[in-house]
């Protein structure tokens, strides 16, 4: 099984190129890109120009890339507030594309393609597929949801673009999902990691054992995973589970993208400019420094974004990968500023709580984190399923884990919270996005 993982990656796409530029070139690239777009976004889009007046700029002080920290933020209120179509660079006419993020609360945010946009999102998702080792004679199962959210398409056009085979099945309909990647011959499956936790265990209880099917890829995103995961989903199957990065803001998935060597993402930078900065006072960070990813694109015609807030946590890495690549790669995103919660004042991250509980023996990463308030105080409950074998064993058994369990959150969190080991399937799963936290203290 380790040949079949360690042969990914032996084939090299034409689209791939930008990948391996020299620093200087890439660079230069960047730069022109970059003083092209702040010129049209200041011409064509109201906002960034009252925005860039607001700070004493005008598209000629951009002389080199480092000026870009001198540019002004975009975060996510200003493309709501802009609802639908206030950031449009360009006519109607030349938009291709539409599509929306899911608006759980209030309007959603809309983003717009001219035809360049889209291919240049296919470029980069036809490079992020070469680098997750995906080629033409793959049969790429695309279990992301199809619609206004960008994942489905952004995979299928890239899946498409490097001349693999695609099933565009959408997400649901597990047993569907099963059936279809067992009687076409999948050879990757492309959806979130939660949701295919979830046809690993669906696809035992059918009795189709995993590692006799050829699917030999994972390409999994949209939500933050812990390395632990990628453990619980590799030692199941014989696939090698690759980490994906992207956003509708910037472009939908195709931002960033693992490569064989599994050790950070290829930020895609001839197209998004990357900065890392201290999320408080928003101050650029050397490299090796953990602060927030702010995302500028450089391509982008339809709807330019200068220096986008993304809110996802991460840090560059120093030193060439060795893949050859020369993109910058930054650390796998585990964390979320917009997921924190903070319970008896101290910030909790759910991958934290996922970390702690998959290093424990018997556990199965299905969980739930309930917070409520009791007299004032925060009350913390993790919910856990358990293994069968844990759960049909003796009390003593589920005893000992659950006190190993709070032992170890104790460690990685600094506070004692309540841990309920439930039996396998009583907690809710998930189609797409995982739902980890429960925030009862303001009921
Ligand atoms: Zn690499």
């Amino acid at each position: 099984m380790s040949v079949t993982r360690e042969a990914i990656e032996t084939r090299f796409h034409p689209a791939s190129a930008p990948d391996y530029l020299p620093i200087p070139l890439l660079q230069h690239l960047q730069l022109e890109r970059l003083r092209a777009m702040v010129q049209r976004a200041y011409e064509k889009v109201e906002f960034t120009r009252k925005q860039m007046q607001a700070g004493g700029m005008t598209p000629e002080d951009v002389r080199g890339l480092d000026d870009i920290a001198r540019l002004p933020f975009t975060i996510k209120t200003d493309l709501r507030d802009n609802y639908p179509f206030g950031l449009f660079a360009s006519p109607m006419q030349e938009v291709v594309r539409l599509h929306a993020s899911s608006g759980t609360t209030g309007k959603p945010i809309v983003v717009a393609y001219t035809q360049g946009d889209v291919d240049v999102w296919t470029n980069s998702m036809v490079r992020t597929l070469a680098a997750c080792g995906l080629s033409k004679g793959d049969i790429v199962q695309n279990a992301y949801g199809y619609g206004l959210f960008t994942g489905g398409l952004g995979l299928h056009y890239g899946a498409e673009g490097i001349g693999a085979t695609v099933i565009p099945i959408s997400g649901g309909n597990t047993d569907r999902q099963i059936m279809v990647m067992k009687d076409f011959g999948t050879t990757a499956i492309v959806c979130t990691p939660s949701y295919f936790v979830h046809l690993i265990e669906r696809a035992g209880e059918m009795g189709v054992d995993m590692c006799e099917l050829p699917l030999r890829v994972g390409v999994f995103g949209a939500e933050p995973w812990s390395e632990s995961m990628r453990q619980h989903i590799e030692s199941r199957t014989l696939l090698k589970a690759y980490d994906i990065y992207g956003l509708s803001e910037i472009t939908g998935p195709g931002v960033a993208s693992e490569c064989a060597c599994q050790h950070g993402l290829h930020i895609f930078e001839d197209h998004f400019y990357p900065e890392i900065v201290n999320p408080q006072t928003g101050e650029s960070l050397p490299e090796g420094e953990e602060g927030e990813l702010v995302l500028t694109t450089l391509s982008k015609r339809a709807m330019p974004i200068l220096r986008y807030r993304t809110r996802d946590i991460t840090a560059f890495l120093p030193g060439a990968c060795p893949c050859g690549r020369t993109l910058r790669r930054m650390r796998r995103i585990t964390r979320r500023s917009d997921d924190m919660f903070i319970i008896r004042g101290i910030n909790v991250f759910p991958s934290q709580v996922e970390t702690a509980l998959l290093a424990v023996e018997g556990t199965l990463p299905h969980y739930l984190i309930i917070l409520t308030r009791d007299k004032g105080l925060d009350q913390m409950e993790v919910q856990v399923e358990v293994t069968p074998e844990v759960f049909s064993d003796k009390i003593g058994a589920l005893e000992g884990l659950q006190a190993r369990l709070v032992h170890a959150l104790d460690q990685v969190l600094g506070i004692r919270v309540e841990v309920r080991l439930v039996e396998p399937h009583s907690i809710a799963r998930s189609e797409g996005k995982a739902k980890r936290v429960l925030d009862r203290r303001q009921a």
